[in-house]
């Protein structure tokens, strides 16, 4: 039976990403031998790593004064980059789920947070509004798609402070005007390649401006000089990533799969409010993401959770249970996930609704 991946990461990739990965690592460009086995410094290597970078930047038409970086450690590992890079004093944070509240708490090892606003009173099923920023924070830190809550902030703030978001989960999902953004970063696991990967766009004119000591490998320096190349990167989740670089572009690129993304999203979010057994739990259509739909059964029929994730499971629907904080279900539907896979979903919840 086929399966219909709505992982949240790891989670699906495009088949081409898999297929050319596989094929690597046993035969690497010609070489005979695997991309796992062979020096990070050969030219093999480095072709891909600089294509990757070049890619990278094309695909979000990265404006002059920003670089690239592909590191180990994660988001996670960002969460004290950041501010080990950039806070001085006094920071800035939304606090719109677990990433940001885990983002929050390794700030405040460097420096104070002022947490702007939050949704947390609401099990943060919204996107806080109309909050104030003070003018003296070396950043503010923003989550644009919380995974786990499916909320996202899908237009590109204007702030008057330099603007840092996670991006782990909706990168290359919309095009971006990179200039309202000072540092862009994410781990790649959701929509980009295997863990093991995180990126970091970084807008050179932020750094530097701390007196505190920076370890080597924690400076973004040191890997913006050393062209992700300072200590040996990890070659094999580089190499998917430029396989799905790849794959963005020649399927049109950002703005075609802002286009497919918004199509999905909409066929499955239409369903889950038109079907009297289940309701979202982002009321705010505009606080909607469109890369983790979260649902959950309406009121009166609390009692068919179990049952639908098996009905769903037993029909090749994989991925779809909720976050134990949310509960219910989430369907990530990530770039490489096709439009088919959301239809024969929303087919599974219409047979459900007949069943009951
Ligand atoms: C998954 C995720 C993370 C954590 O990523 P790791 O690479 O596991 O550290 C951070 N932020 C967001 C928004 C995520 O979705």
């Amino acid at each position: 039976m086929k399966k219909h991946n709505f992982s949240a990461g790891p989670s699906i990739l495009p088949e081409v990403t898999i297929k050319n990965t596989a094929e690597a690592v046993v035969n690497f460009a010609g070489t005979g031998l695997s991309v796992m086995e062979v020096s990070h410094r050969g030219k093999e290597f480095t072709a891909v790593m600089e294509q990757a970078n070049k890619l990278f930047k094309e695909l979000l038409e990265v404006p002059a004064g920003y670089e690239v970086v592909f590191l180990g450690g994660g988001a996670s590992m960002q969460f004290c980059m950041v501010p080990y890079n950039l806070l001085s004093k006094k920071a800035a944070y939304l606090n719109t789920g677990t990433w940001a509240s885990k983002a929050i708490k390794e700030a405040k090892f460097f420096g104070e947070v002022v947490e702007v606003a939050s949704s947390k009173d609401k099990n943060y099923n919204y996107i806080p509004r109309d909050f104030d920023i003070p003018s003296d924070v070396d950043y503010l830190h923003i989550t644009t798609n919380n995974t786990i809550y499916g909320t996202e902030i899908r237009k590109d703030m204007d702030v008057k402070v330099p603007l840092v978001a996670d991006m782990s989960s909706d990168i290359f999902s919309r095009p971006l005007d990179v200039s309202k953004y000072a540092i862009i970063y994410g781990g790649a696991q959701k929509n980009l390649a295997p863990a093991g990967l995180a990126f970091a766009l970084v807008r050179e004119d932020v750094l530097g401006k701390v007196d505190r000591p920076i370890p080597t490998m924690l400076n973004y320096k040191t890997h913006i000089d050393g062209g992700s190349m300072f200590n040996t990167p990890p070659v094999l989740p580089v190499f998917a990533a430029l396989q799905t670089l790849n794959w963005l572009k020649s399927n049109g690129g950002l703005k075609e799969m802002e286009k497919r993304n918004i199509r999905k999203a909409d066929i499955l979010y239409s369903e889950i409010d038109r079907n009297r057994l289940f309701k979202g739990t982002v009321q705010n259509v505009d606080d909607r993401s469109i890369m983790n739909i979260c649902f959950v059964m309406n009121d009166d029929y609390q009692d068919l959770n179990a049952e639908f994730l098996e009905f769903a499971t037993a029909q090749g629907m994989v991925g779809i249970k909720g976050h134990r904080s949310v509960g219910g279900f989430r369907a990530s539907v990530y770039n490489a996930l096709p439009e088919e896979s959301v239809k024969a979903l929303v087919d599974v919840m219409q047979q459900f609704e007949k069943k009951h």
